[in-house]
């Protein structure tokens, strides 16, 4: 049983459902017999205005919800040391998410191919090393995870492209990074998507986040209501992966 998700998005964000209200969202959280949830919309939803993120905070007083609900945001990398989120807008949420690879966005730097594993591993280290490095970060989202929407591969060659990319990883570069993230507390998130995407070759990195004292942060990315009960798609991966509740990150885990 999974009981906390710290990764839903609201209306907020453009790219999710019209009828994913905070009110609606901690409803239904609460009948799931969720403990503790986290709101993080794209950072651009809020047009980088204070006022908008205070209206956000308002709406989730007023909800005076029986569950811990913390307010995070979903920020990106767009290149080494810059991010989309400025540090002062940063400090108005409980936590920042870190996305390396939101390719699909406006300004985010791309491997030199996406039709070569080679090029994508090494931009992806890259990314994941520019994340790990940015002070705001709290926890990377989705690292290592390729998108059918952005490869545009059949189920079956994203899988063959995802393990052939993970192979051109090099381990050593890797586990500096990882050793880093757990000396700072940031936290890896362990999504959903890995399953809906098929995304075998994450198993092994996250065994790896565990050999070196990362903590995984569980996160639907959910951006319909359907997509909030595909948190219950984790639970045979972290059988898999022997995780106990130690290791799962949270937000009081971050570094202020
Ligand atoms: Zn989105
Ligand atoms: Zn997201």
């Amino acid at each position: 049983m999974i009981r906390c998700d710290y990764h839903i998005h609201t209306q907020l964000s453009g790219c999710a459902n019209n009828d994913l209200s905070i009110e609606k969202i901690i409803q239904i959280q609460q009948q799931n017999d969720m403990k503790v949830i986290g709101i993080t919309d794209h950072d651009y939803s809020y047009q980088s205005k204070v006022e908008k993120i205070q209206a956000a905070q308002q709406t989730l007083k007023e909800v005076d919800p029986s569950i811990e609900v913390h307010f995070g945001v979903e920020s990106q990398m767009l290149e080494y040391q810059v991010t989309s989120i400025s540090i002062r807008l940063a400090s108005y949420f409980d936590y920042v998410l870190m996305a390396p690879n939101h390719y699909h966005l406006r300004g985010v730097a791309q491997p030199r191919s996406f039709r070569d594993p080679r090029r994508v591993a090494l931009h992806e280290i890259y990314m994941f090393e520019a994340a790990i490095a940015c002070p705001i970060t709290d926890a990377v989202v989705h690292p290592f995870l390729l998108s059918p929407d952005v490869f545009q591969f059949s189920p079956e060659e994203l899988a063959a492209f995802g393990q052939e990319m993970m192979h051109n990883i090099e381990q050593k570069r890797l586990i500096y990074q990882l050793d880093l993230a757990s000396q700072r507390g940031i936290g890896i998130e362990i999504s959903p998507k890995m399953v809906r995407y098929n995304q075998r070759h994450l198993v092994a990195f996250y065994q790896l986040c565990l050999e070196r004292d990362v903590k995984l942060l569980i996160g639907s990315d959910a951006h319909n209501l359907k997509q909030l009960d595909e948190i219950s798609l984790l639970i045979p991966i972290l059988e898999e992966l022997g995780v106990v509740d130690g290791q799962l990150w949270h937000p009081k885990d971050r570094m202020l």
